[in-house]
C-alpha cells in the first residue's frame, strides 16, 4: 500500500472518530526494510521513522539524518539497559520503558547529558509472559515512579496478543492513561491502526502495509 493510502486511511479514521488528523503521528517502521525502501519513503516527505533495535538504527540513520533534514527516530523495541545510552543519543522518542530497572538508568543518563528523548511507557495489557511491559495493575505505580524521577513520560505504549481483539487492549491502555493525566498513546499496527485510531491513538507504528512484508534472512 502506499504512503499516501495509509495517510488517507488514517485521515478517514480520524474524522470518523471526530478526531484531527494532524492529532495522529504515522510512525513508519523501517526495520528489517531495505534502505532503497526507506529512502523512498523519505523522497515523499515522510519524516517520522520507528525501529526496534538500537543496533540496527545505529548503522542506518546517522547517514539518512546527514541527507535529509528533520528526521524524528522513535525506537518502538526492547531496550537493553546496556544500550541506553546509545538509544538516548540516536532516538528522539523512546515507546519502551518497561521496568524500574531502565527507569533510573534513563534518569542516571538524563541527569548527566541533560536531555531525554520523550519516553512512552510500555503496558503488557495481554499480561503475556514472553512480552516486555508493566503489568496493567503495576502501571499507576510505575508512571508515578518514573515521573518523579523526573523522565519526560509522553505516554503508554502496548502491543496487543495476536489472537485477541485489539480494541479492548487500546481501550484498556487509553483508561489507563486518562487516570494518569497521560496524553499519548503509541497503539496500532499495519493490521488494526484505524481501531487504534478509534479509540484515541495518538502515535501508530505501521511497517509492513507502507513498506511491504519483512524479508528476514
Ligand atoms: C514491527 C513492529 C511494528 C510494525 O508492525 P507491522 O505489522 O509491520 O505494521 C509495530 N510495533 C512494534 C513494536 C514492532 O516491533
Amino acid at each position: 500500500m502506499s504512503l499516501a493510502e495509509i495517510n488517507a486511511r488514517v485521515e478517514k479514521a480520524a474524522k470518523r472518530a471526530g478526531r484531527e488528523a494532524s492529532d495522529i503521528t504515522l510512525i513508519a517502521v523501517s526495520k528489517v526494510q531495505p534502505n532503497e525502501r526507506v529512502a523512498m519513503i523519505l523522497d515523499e516527505g515522510h519524516r517520522c521513522f520507528g525501529e526496534n533495535k538500537v543496533q540496527e538504527a545505529a548503522g542506518k540513520w546517522p547517514d539518512f539524518r546527514a541527507q535529509y533534514d528533520g528526521i524524528a527516530l522513535h525506537l518502538i523495541g526492547p531496550l537493553q539497559t546496556n544500550k541506553a545510552r546509545q538509544a538516548m543519543e540516536l532516538a528522539d522518542a523512546i515507546h519502551t520503558l518497561d521496568r524500574p530497572r531502565l527507569a533510573t538508568t534513563l534518569a542516571r543518563l538524563a541527569q548527566e547529558t541533560g536531555h531525554c528523548p520523550d519516553l512512552f511507557i510500555q503496558v503488557n495489557t495481554g499480561e503475556e509472559d514472553q512480552k516486555s511491559g508493566i503489568l496493567p495493575k503495576d502501571a499507576d505505580a510505575f508512571i508515578a515512579e518514573a515521573r518523579a524521577l523526573d523522565l519526560p513520560v509522553q505516554g503508554l505504549m502496548c502491543i496487543p496478543p495476536v489472537d485477541e481483539e485489539p480494541s479492548l487492549h487500546f481501550a484498556l491502555l487509553a483508561k489507563i492513561a486518562e487516570r494518569n493525566g497521560l496524553k499519548g498513546l503509541s497503539m496500532g499496527m499495519s493490521g488494526d491502526f484505524e481501531t487504534a485510531v478509534a479509540l484515541g491513538a495518538t502515535h501508530i507504528r505501521v511497517g509492513s502495509a507502507i513498506f511491504g512484508e519483512r524479508v528476514y534472512g
